[in-house]
C-alpha cells in the first residue's frame, strides 16, 4: 500500500496511541510515534504488539521534554497530522510527581505546538485533554461551555495544555483542536487505572491466583467509554476544515461499584465477599462524578460510541482472564 498522509503520534506505546495508530494504519497513513528511551524496550512496545502492529509503525526516539528531538522528528516527517497524546496521564501519581507531570503533561505540549508553530505550521495537531478538567464539576452535564475546576496536579496541567492549544490556534492560526475526552478504557488500559485493576482483580479472584480486591472510593462516578470509539473522534477532529474543541462522552454515568459489579457478576463471583475498601487508595481531592454530553461531537463530527459499558468491561474481562491464564500454561 502506498501510503500518502504522514501521521506523527507522541504517546503511541500507551492506550490510545496503540489504537490510533492502528486505526490510521487500517486508513492508509504512514504512522510515526515518538517512543521515549527505557532500559526495557520490550515492555514498551507491548501494546502495539498486542494489536499486531509493532513493525508497522515507525518509531522515533524522543521525548516530550526535549524540544530538539520533536523538532528534528517533525523537520523530517513534515506530518499532516499530529496528535499529542503523551502524558503522565495517571491523576494519582500526579500528586506523588507534581514536577513530573506539569513537565510532560503541561509544558510538554507547548514544546509540540511550538514545534509545530515553527518547522511544520501546515501540520494538524490534537491535543488530548480531559475531562478531570471539570474536576468538582461546575454543573450536571458538562458541555464545552462549562467552567473548569481542577482537582489534582495532573488535571491542572491539562488545563495548561487545553488553553495553551486554544491560545496558539488563535494567535498563529493553527489547526489544532483539543479534545476533551471522558474516561476510556481497552483491555490495553493501564494496570492502576480502576477498570483494568478490577477486571484484572476478578480475574485473578475467579483463577484462584488472588482472595480479595482492595480499592478506593467506589461511590465516584464516571462516563466510560471504549478507546476504539475514542481515537476515532480524534482523527474526526483533525478532518475537519475548522479545528475547534469537542466534548468526547457517552452521557451516561456509572459508579465504581457498579462497574465492578458488571465484572464480578460476568465471572460468576460475588462482588461483596470480594471487595475490601482500602483508605490508602482514597485520593487527597476526590472527583466525585463526571458526565459528558457529545451532543456538539454528534452534531459537528457526526461521532456516536458503538460499544456500551458491559461490552466494554466484558472484553476487558475476558482479555484479563486469557492473559493470566496463558502466563500460568
Ligand atoms: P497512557 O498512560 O496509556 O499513555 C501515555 C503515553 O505517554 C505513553 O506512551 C508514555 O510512554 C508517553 N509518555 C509519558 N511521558 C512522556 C514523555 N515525557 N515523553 C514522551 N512520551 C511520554 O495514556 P492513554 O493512552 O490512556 O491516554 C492518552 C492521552 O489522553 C494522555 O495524554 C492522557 O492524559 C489523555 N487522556 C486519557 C483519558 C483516558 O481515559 N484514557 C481521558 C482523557 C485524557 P511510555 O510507554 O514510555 O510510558
Ligand atoms: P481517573 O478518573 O483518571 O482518576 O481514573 P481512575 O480509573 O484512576 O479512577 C477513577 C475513579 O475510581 C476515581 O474517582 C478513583 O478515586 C476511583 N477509585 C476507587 N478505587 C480505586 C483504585 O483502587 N484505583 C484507582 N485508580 N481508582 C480508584
Amino acid at each position: 500500500m502506498s501510503r500518502e498522509k504522514t501521521a506523527f503520534i507522541t504517546g503511541v506505546t500507551g492506550q490510545d496511541g496503540a489504537y490510533l495508530a492502528q486505526l490510521l494504519l487500517a486508513k492508509g497513513y504512514r504512522v510515526a510515534g515518538l517512543v521515549r528511551r527505557t532500559s526495557h524496550d520490550d515492555r514498551a512496545m507491548q501494546r502495539l504488539e498486542w494489536l499486531g502492529i509493532s513493525g508497522d509503525v515507525e518509531l522515533i526516539d524522543g521525548d516530550l521534554g526535549d524540544l530538539s528531538s520533536l523538532t528534528r522528528a517533525c523537520q523530517r516527517l513534515q506530518p499532516a497530522e499530529i496528535y499529542n497524546l503523551a502524558a503522565q496521564s495517571f491523576v494519582a501519581t500526579s500528586w506523588q510527581q507534581p514536577l513530573l507531570t506539569a513537565n510532560a503533561t503541561a509544558l510538554g505540549v507547548v514544546n509540540m505546538l511550538e514545534t509545530v508553530r515553527s518547522v511544520s505550521p501546515h501540520s494538524r495537531f490534537y491535543q488530548a485533554s480531559s475531562s478531570e478538567m471539570y474536576g468538582l464539576i461546575q454543573e450536571p452535564v458538562q458541555t464545552e461551555k462549562t467552567p473548569f475546576y481542577p482537582r489534582s496536579p495532573y488535571a491542572v496541567a491539562k488545563l495548561y495544555g487545553h488553553w495553551i492549544t486554544v491560545n496558539y490556534r488563535e494567535s498563529f492560526g493553527l489547526h489544532a483542536s483539543s479534545g476533551i475526552l471522558f474516561n476510556h478504557e481497552s483491555p490495553l488500559r493501564g494496570i492502576e487505572f480502576v477498570t483494568r485493576k478490577v477486571t484484572d482483580g476478578a480475574a485473578r479472584i475467579k483463577l484462584g491466583l488472588a482472595g480479595e480486591l482492595r480499592l478506593g472510593n467506589i461511590d465516584a462516578r464516571r462516563d466510560w467509554g471504549h478507546a476504539r470509539d475514542y481515537v476515532r473522534a480524534m482523527w474526526m477532529m483533525l478532518q475537519q476544515d475548522t479545528a475547534d474543541d469537542y466534548v468526547i462522552a457517552t452521557g451516561v454515568t456509572t459508579t465504581v461499584r457498579d462497574m465492578c459489579g458488571i465484572a464480578f457478576k460476568h465471572l460468576g463471583l460475588d462482588m461483596e465477599s470480594h471487595v475490601v475498601i482500602d483508605p490508602a487508595f482514597y485520593r487527597p481531592a476526590e472527583v466525585d462524578v463526571l458526565l459528558g454530553s457529545p451532543a456538539k461531537a454528534r452534531a459537528k463530527l457526526g461521532w456516536t460510541p458503538e460499544i456500551s459499558l458491559q461490552q466494554l468491561i466484558v472484553e476487558m474481562v475476558d482479555a484479563d482472564m486469557a492473559r493470566l491464564k496463558s502466563k500460568s500454561a
